[in-house]
């Protein structure tokens, strides 16, 4: 498999999500590491946006709200590279309407090779990384061979169609 490099830059592009029984707990990890979050460009799904907005006093790109299609969006500007680093306290306790979403955007998380966290352990070693403060060369697969195999494929099958 080949690999592209996708730079992360020095201000990293982070969304933060929470479930509604995690919400405490972000806002508590967010306001202890509000100082290395205020380098960052922040964006949230819709309500953890805002009581994270009222918590630090930061600006941060407000999404819908996760079960109205935030999840998503997140998930759509992680494809168009416009985000690179996802903080998320998903709920392991109770069964969502937007559990198909929230599956859904951790597989693009993986899809392309961004840093994740799910829990506050996590997020607390990705913060103090020292890479936080440099650019980070993620490696991503090349799908352009996938994207080929698809098309060869496609046009098989309409060949065989048409004899
Ligand atoms: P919310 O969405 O921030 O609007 O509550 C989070 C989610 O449930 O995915």
């Amino acid at each position: 498999m080949n690999y592209k490099e996708i730079i992360i830059g020095i201000q990293k592009r982070i969304a933060l999500i929470a479930h509604d029984n995690k919400k405490q707990e972000l806002l508590e990890w967010a306001r202890f590491n509000r100082d290395t979050l205020s380098k960052h460009k922040l964006y949230a799904t819709g309500t953890t946006g805002d009581l994270l907005e009222r918590e630090l006093g930061l600006s941060i790109i407000k999404l819908q709200s996760g079960p109205l299609g935030g999840d998503q969006q997140i998930g759509a500007k992680i494809s168009e590279g416009e985000i690179d680093f996802l903080i998320f306290f998903w709920d392991p306790l109770e069964p969502l309407p937007h559990d198909p979403d929230v599956k859904a955007l951790l597989r693009i998380a993986i899809v392309w090779n961004i840093p994740i966290a799910c829990n506050r352990s996590t997020a607390d070693f990705l913060i103090s990384s020292s890479l936080m403060e440099q650019e980070y060369k993620r490696l991503v697969p090349d799908y352009s061979t996938y994207r080929e195999r698809l098309k060869r494929s496609f046009s098989n099958i309409l060949f065989s169609l048409l004899l």
